[in-house]
């Protein structure tokens, strides 16, 4: 409010426009907080209003995100918000030295620039295969570097953050780890680029302030990646949100891919959804390639083979093809 406002009249003045207020008192003066559930008003109307300096929207503290807004980020040679999509793609498990080094000939030779593959699995069932551990980040760093990838893969606990960290380029948290603070805060500790998967039943805002939460421990940058979220549906896995990946690009100006895999967990729809996504402003997409899907360990039924993945390449269009 203005200096020597009468606080009372102002307050007065605006419930008369059906907005309720909370009075601050502070060093500088009085402010007046509009509480959620008033009406929508156009902000001109409180602004002309005698007594108000100034009217601003409390928005949560992202400083680190806006830091990082509309700015292209290079990970390993590969730059996400720079034009062309960055292609993220392999196996959903690293499951043998020999699959990780087919994965990664396969995926390298139509443009992917990362390899992904899990060594550490989160799954349903405990008694489900639930990755190879720190063998398999061995071999996923092998074979990423004989192909000139970079690798993405997941960490699930604060005790392997150091041993994923040095393995990977991009450090993966995934989409039941959205709100695991601890674990956040870990991986930005390391310093690392982080790729933030979408909790299944997160609010946009609850991801991006999870983003917040490793950038302030110190994270270099962070890939938010929309993967599906719990709809009432199951013949899609989960739903996939474009309506958030266009939030997010557009609105928030921050780095985002798809993962049409996770989101709709057949193979057949992952072409199109792949296509939906870019045009809706996805940076990159994360894909799950396995030489011999029918061997898969884990989601085998969303696992593109090698021809599909290359047919995916071409429709894309992105002229990405290594030659
Ligand atoms: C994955 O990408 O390997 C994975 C487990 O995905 P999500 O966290 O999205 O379920
Ligand atoms: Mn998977």
């Amino acid at each position: 409010l203005s200096q020597g406002a009468d606080a009372e009249r102002v307050a007065g003045a605006l419930a008369g426009l059906g907005l309720w207020t909370r009075r601050l008192v502070g060093a500088h003066g009085v402010a007046l907080a509009i509480r959620e559930h008033s009406a929508a008003v156009d902000i001109s109307r409180i602004e002309s209003l005698p007594g108000v300096d100034q009217v601003f929207r409390a928005e949560p503290r992202c400083e680190r995100l806006a830091a990082q807004a509309g700015r292209p980020v290079e990970i390993s040679g590969a730059v996400f918000g720079g034009g062309d999509p960055v292609l993220l793609a392999g196996p959903c498990s690293a499951e043998s030295k020999a699959q990780v080094r087919e994965a990664a000939a396969v995926v390298a030779a139509r443009g992917a620039r990362f390899l992904r593959g899990g060594a550490y699995k989160p799954r349903t069932s405990p008694y489900a295969f639930r990755g190879h551990g720190r063998q398999a980040l061995t071999w996923l760093r092998d074979a990423a570097d004989a192909e000139g990838l970079g690798v993405v893969t997941e960490v699930l606990s604060e005790g392997d953050v150091q041993a994923v960290a040095e393995v990977a380029d991009l450090v993966q948290i995934g989409s039941r780890n959205m709100q695991n603070y601890a674990l956040l805060a870990a991986v930005g500790r390391t310093g690392r680029p982080a790729l933030l998967k979408r909790g299944a039943g997160a609010t946009t805002d609850a991801w991006l302030l999870a983003g917040e939460h490793i950038l302030a421990a110190g994270a270099e940058a962070v890939i938010f990646c929309e993967r599906g979220i719990r709809s009432f549906d199951s013949r899609t896995r989960n739903l996939l949100d474009l309506g958030a990946v266009a939030l997010l690009k557009h609105v928030h100006r921050q780095p985002v891919v798809v993962d049409p895999s996770h989101a709709v967990g057949r193979r057949d729809l992952i072409q199109p959804l792949s296509c939906a996504a870019i045009a809706a402003g996805a940076d990159g997409l994360l894909l799950e390639v396995h030489p011999r899907p029918c061997e898969a360990m884990s989601d085998g039924p969303q696992a593109l083979p090698p021809h599909m993945w290359e047919d995916l390449v071409d429709a894309l269009g992105l002229g990405l093809v290594k030659v």
